[in-house]
Order: C-alpha cells, then sequence, then structure tokens
C-alpha cells in the first residue's frame, strides 16, 4: 500500500489528477495488506462511498442487478476460504482464478432464491437453464464455432483404455463418440426452454442444429451488428511523443490480446501472471538461458554452471513444490539440450535491427548470432514447446525480416528439442509484413480490443478487464513505447 505515500508526493500533476488521487487515497486509507475482503468490501460501499446507496436507488427504479450481483459477491465472500499466506485479499483474487480456470463458478452466478421473481432479463448457460422455462428466450451466439463445439474443445478426462467393455474401445475414442449427439442434445435442451416466443442469433455463420430446424424459422432478419463494428468502438485516443518502439514478443503481446498490450506496454501497469509451477520452471530455465547467452563464448566451469542453476531455480523456480525434484530434473534435461546444441560453436554479440513501419520501429534482438560455416544465424530461443504456428507467426515473421541481409533466422525450443530455420516464403513473408504494418497502425491509432478466452484468468489483469475510460492518453516517452522484450 506504499503507493498511497508516493502518491500524495507527486508534483507533475493536473488539478483534477490531483483531486481523484486524493479520493482514491482517503478511501483506501485504512486497509493494510492484511485487511480481510470483507471487511475491505463492506467499508467502501457502506462506509466510504455511496455505492450501496446508489445500487439500493436503482434497484427500486427497476434496475437491481448490480445490487443482486453485490449481494451474491457478498454471499461469497461469506464463504470460507482457507488461510494461506497472511493475505486474505491476495488468497481470495488466486481463488477466484482458479475457480474460473476449472469452471467451477458458475453456479456462484445463479441468481438467489429471493430473487427468482424479478421481472428481469437472466443470462445464464444451457446447462444452468436445465428445468426452468421463461416466457421468452434469447439464444445468442448460435454459430458453426460454437455448436457443436469441436470434439477438440472437450475438456473431459478421458477414461482408461479397456475400462470401458465392448470391441476395442480407446479411453480418448469414448470422449469423441457421440459428442455431436450430446451437443444436439444440448441444444433441444435450450430450445424446450421457451413457453412462447424463441429468438436465435448468430452473429457470423449459423449452426447446423438451426439450419436443421430452419423450416420451423417464422422471420429471418439479416445480421444487424458485426464484431468487426463492436471492435472498432473500442478505440482509445493515444497521442505519443516520438517514435513508437515495439519489440516482437510486444507485437506477439499485441497479437494474442490487444487489449493485454494496452495494459502491459501502453498504460505500464504491474501484474503478476497466475503462474503454474511448469511456468515457474520455465522462468528459471529463462534466467540461466539470459545468462549464458550473455556470455557469448565465455563458457561456465561446470561448478559455475552449477551455481547459475542453483540461484536461478531459488529465484525463480518451482523450488518450494512438492514435485520441486521432478520439475528440476526437467529444467536439467532443458538446459543439457542447450548446452549440446552449442557445443563447439563460434558467437558474436547480436545487434539490434531496426525495421519502420510508418510512426512505429520494430525492434528485433536475437539472443546469439551464431558463425556458421555458410553464414550467420541470429537465434532466438524459447523455453517452452514448438507451437502450431510458432514459425509462421507476426513475432518469427518479424525475426525472419530482420535477419534478411545479415544471416538467417532460427527458432530454438528447449521443450521437444527442435531448433527450426525461419523460411516462410516470400508470398507468407509478404502477407505478414502487412499485418505487422496494420497491428502498428492499429497501435498508434489506439485500438486495443479486448481478446476474451480460457487464458484469460490467467492473466495478469483479469480483475481490471473493462473499458478504459474516455479522453486522450498521451505518452511522453521520448523514444517512444518502452521496450520490455
Ligand atoms: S483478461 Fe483477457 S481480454 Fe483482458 S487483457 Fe487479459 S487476456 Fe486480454
Amino acid at each position: 500500500m506504499d503507493w498511497r505515500q508516493t502518491l500524495s508526493g507527486l508534483d507533475d500533476i493536473s488539478e483534477e489528477g490531483e483531486k481523484s488521487l486524493s479520493s482514491l487515497i482517503e478511501v483506501f486509507g485504512e486497509f493494510e495488506p492484511t485487511s480481510s475482503a470483507w471487511r475491505v468490501i463492506t467499508t467502501l460501499y457502506l462506509d466510504k462511498t455511496r455505492l450501496a446507496a446508489e445500487f439500493a436507488k436503482g434497484a427500486r427504479s427497476g434496475n437491481a442487478n448490480p445490487a443482486i450481483a453485490l449481494w451474491q459477491f457478498q454471499n461469497f465472500l461469506r464463504s470460507t476460504l482457507p488461510k494461506k499466506s497472511g493475505y486474505p485479499i491476495r488468497d481470495l483474487l488466486d481463488h477466484i482464478r482458479r475457480l474460473v480456470i476449472v469452471s467451477d463458478e458458475r453456479d456462484l452466478r445463479d441468481l438467489p432464491e429471493a430473487a427468482q421473481s424479478l421481472d428481469a432479463v437472466r443470462i445464464m448457460t444451457i446447462h444452468g437453464s436445465k428445468g426452468l422455462e421463461f416466457k421468452v428466450l434469447h439464444l445468442p451466439a448460435l454459430t458453426s464455432r460454437s455448436i457443436p463445439l469441436s470434439v477438440k474443445q472437450n475438456r473431459g478426462l478421458a477414461p482408461p483404455d479397456g475400462m470401458i467393455e465392448g470391441a476395442p474401445f480407446k479411453g480418448c475414442d469414448a470422449l469423441t463418440s457421440g459428442h455431436d449427439e450430446e451437443q444436439q442434445c444440448l441444444f433441444f435442451v435450450a430450445l424446450s426452454r421457451a413457453e412462447e416466443r424463441l429468438i436465435l442469433y448468430a452473429y457470423s455463420k449459423r449452426s447446423k442444429f438451426v439450419d436443421d430446424i430452419s423450416g420451423h424459422v417464422l422471420n429471418e432478419f439479416p445480421q444487424s451488428a458485426s464484431a468487426e463494428g463492436a471492435v472498432s468502438a473500442n478505440g482509445i485516443k493515444l497521442e505519443v511523443d516520438g517514435i513508437a518502439r515495439i519489440s516482437p514478443s510486444e507485437l506477439a503481446t499485441y497479437e494474442k490480446c490487444p487489449r493485454r498490450f494496452f495494459f502491459a506496454h501502453v498504460l505500464q501497469v504491474g501484474g503478476r501472471r497466475a503462474e503454474s509451477p511448469l511456468m515457474r520452471m520455465h522462468n528459471a530455465v529463462q534466467g540461466v538461458v539470459d545468462e549464458l547467452t550473455s556470455r557469448l563464448n565465455d563458457e561456465p566451469s561446470e561448478a559455475e554452471l552449477a551455481a547459475i542453476m542453483d540461484k536461478a531455480w531459488m529465484e525463480n523456480g518451482p523450488a518450494d513444490h512438492g514435485y520441486a525434484a521432478e520439475y528440476r530434473q526437467i529444467s536439467d534435461e532443458l538446459l543439457s539440450f542447450f548446452r549440446l546444441l552449442r557445443t563447439g560453436e563460434k558467437r558474436r554479440a547480436p545487434i539490434p535491427i531496426s525495421l519502420k513501419f510508418g510512426e512505429a520501429e520494430i525492434v528485433v534482438s536475437a539472443h546469439e548470432e551464431v558463425d556458421a560455416g555458410s553464414g550467420r544465424v541470429l537465434r532466438r530461443i524459447k523455453t517452452g514447446r514448438k507451437t502450431t504456428n510458432a514459425v509462421e507467426s507476426l513475432d518469427a515473421a518479424a525475426f525472419q525480416l530482420a535477419a534478411e541481409g545479415h544471416g538467417e533466422a532460427e527458432f530454438v525450443f528447449l521443450t521437444g528439442a527442435t531448433q527450426d530455420r525461419l523460411t516462410m516464403s516470400s508470398t507468407k513473408l509478404g502477407n505478414r509484413k502487412r499485418k505487422i504494418a496494420q497491428a502498428a497502425i492499429a497501435i498508434l491509432e489506439g485500438h486495443f480490443p479486448p481478446k476474451r478466452s480460457d487464458r484469460c484468468a490467467r492473466c495478469a489483469y483479469f480483475f481490471i478487464c473493462s473499458e478504459p475510460p474516455s479522453g486522450t492518453l498521451r505518452k511522453k516517452i521520448g523514444s517512444g513505447l518502452p521496450d520490455s522484450s
């Protein structure tokens, strides 16, 4: 909570900003990092602000949703949470992330019994609607990608092979067989909740299940709003003083989720990813890779190497985990592949290469530059496994483009022990180059729409990911967006 002291001493701040900060400091003034979530929430909305009064007023005039949401959240807070670190709010947030990751938060969203009779729109999953009926039913997103879901998205755990009686039957076959039929049943459950009117929506190609019943649809209307339109409304007025410098890893972040790029690299909001022990193991391996690549041709002795690995392990690895020894063994294997790969190589210090896209600059840095007999190889080392589009992503394209005229570009993936030269065809590379330029323009124009996915619950910005306020954001950073790669 040191920010309260830091912020109160700021002098380069507008009058309006100072007023807002003083209010925040006043509201959060009495809390400590060890305060309980219950105390913080109730003090905030009952004592320090007029939120509870506003919600009650809204409920009286027909908008009960905020009040009900608060009531449900309160009930959730009162459920006993395991005491862990002595920081109840941090533990609570970790608990919420875990619930969302394993989709176990759905029950918590159910409307309380006492609010069942409210005259309002109820939003629920098809599973949650079983046994209920409604006069009017809206079924959104009935697209070919939503229902039936691809069998690959089935998160069920396959039974062991041989457990199911009958013809030779593998456990994973049990998951795939009957998948479509099960999805069709789900669709039927959804349709049969309607008593008088049923309205179906599809914002893109509609589901084959909707086609099956199209003979019974009374009115068909053209699409009235598109996902594209919704995205373009998310522009943020961004004024950058100087050239916006973006690294390929930041570009990769933008490709994965523009809103995450906004939080991390434009607002530079610090945040903690929900890191699994596996991720922490990768962090430790990355630490060793960074250290070794910074030494160029100065190979450490076995004792020195062991000390480097121990240090990285203690600082970043899952040293306190029940399976720490197993994780450590995996990390040692990854690093032994890395050392083997570099045996006998001659390396020189890589020089950052800049690619210009209008007012934006992509600065590409290799981990190391290797003298291969036939020329130079610019190498990037990734501790993870090679994903399906890893060597064709925008990040890879920027790396290959930067290497042109200097040598060849190479990605090394320590998990799976793969080493790939980047060899996208000129047509593919041209397409990627256009996409990079579009991303750079979109960044400068302030387009940072959220790209929601299953990964959100692990994102550092999960709890603050809402629409940013209106107004212009000025970045007085001289040389552009800072490179944090
Ligand atoms: S929570 Fe999801 S949508 Fe929001 S920034 Fe993170 S990844 Fe993007």
